[in-house]
């Protein structure tokens, strides 16, 4: 590496391509602040649901199919808000090789941040809280009415008061609207003021992933502190989207694997590194539904890993690079130097 190259990266605040965070850079747990390399000996999944209001689901999956929400099973309890169940389920995660979980939601998707402390105590998992608003239809209402100021106040007061360790995840529900750009240009105001990596979510299939980096990268957030979401769903063979995101430095998500979805990702994958750009790929599995649990017979919080990442090796991604994806690059990203 050159003197220059040494010090672009250094102010980047972490060694983009290295597999090294800047001296002094942390990353934010509910429980306490980890040096990147306490979690060099698995994987972390950057974009996970451990914690979600009974009735997110439900009105989410309504809202997709153009339907008023789903009735909202009550036979049993819901298991996110099960700490026993999902301890079980968070250390099953944990034989299979997960080091760290970063939980995407936030008060308007109904997440419990002293359910996540819980949690992380009682399985022993590190967990990553993220913080912001969702998206339009998720917004509360006082979002329509606050400046993009006041916006920016509320997540800086957010990141300083709780152990909160990204902006995610932050999205557009459909094509981007105005509300939702009010709150990307704040959330990208308030990294600037705490430095916490931001991660987002796109509609189906990958709708405003350009312009979501556009309006932060116009805020002033460089492109490596940004991981833009679910551009999985956005199936296209010669990966233009993916790759013009690369080219400026963020990270992309494939970030709903580990199911039916994986065989139309695998082949992108493997072109996006085989254009050089494996050092930002992120991956994870937005897990949100309790058929997924093992209780329930599914594959569980660990199926990045477990299901997803052997079809890449089939495909003939190599260990090294698959080491680097799912251990390394989230660390980087997830690393920051808290400001105050
Ligand atoms: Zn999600």
């Amino acid at each position: 590496m050159t003197r220059r190259e040494a010090l672009t990266v250094l102010a980047a605040g972490s060694i983009s391509g290295g597999r090294a965070s800047a001296a002094g850079a942390i990353i934010r747990t509910v429980l306490k602040d980890l040096p990147p390399e306490a979690l060099a000996g698995g994987a972390t999944l950057f974009h996970e649901h451990l914690s979600l209001a009974p009735d997110f689901m439900p009105k989410w999956i309504g809202l997709a199919r153009g339907q008023p929400p789903q009735p909202v099973q009550s036979d049993k309890p819901y298991f996110m808000r099960d700490a026993d169940l999902m301890a079980e389920e968070v250390r099953a995660a944990a034989r299979e090789g997960v080091a760290c979980l970063v939980d995407g939601g936030h008060p308007d998707m109904g997440r419990d941040l002293d359910f996540l402390k819980r949690l992380s105590k009682q399985s022993g998992m590190p967990i990553v809280a993220g913080c912001g608003y969702y998206s339009q239809p998720f917004y509360p209402p006082e979002i329509a009415t606050m400046t993009e100021d006041q916006i920016t106040q509320e997540l800086v007061r957010q990141a300083r008061t709780q152990p909160v360790g990204a902006f995610g995840e932050i999205g557009s529900w459909d094509e981007i609207t105005d509300l939702e750009r009010k709150v990307f240009r704040a959330v990208g105001k308030a990294h600037l003021q705490t430095n916490l990596p931001i991660f987002t979510h796109t509609g189906i299939p990958g709708k405003s992933a350009i312009e979501q980096l556009d309006i932060l990268e116009a805020a002033g957030v460089k492109p490596q502190r940004v991981a833009i979401g679910h551009v999985g769903n956005l199936v296209d063979p010669k990966v233009d989207v993916h790759k013009a995101l690369c080219k400026r430095g963020a990270f992309i998500g494939f970030d709903r694997q580990g199911g039916p979805g994986d065989a139309r990702q695998v082949p992108m994958v493997v072109a996006l590194i085989d254009a050089g750009y494996a050092d930002n790929l992120l991956f994870s599995s937005d897990l949100s539904t309790a058929n997924q649990l093992k209780s329930n017979g599914g594959a569980g919080y660990a199926k990045t890993v477990t299901v997803f990442a052997p079809k890449l090796r089939q495909a003939g991604v190599k260990e090294e690079t698959l080491h680097g994806i799912l251990v390394d690059n989230p660390r980087r990203f997830l690393a920051f130097t808290p400001k105050n």
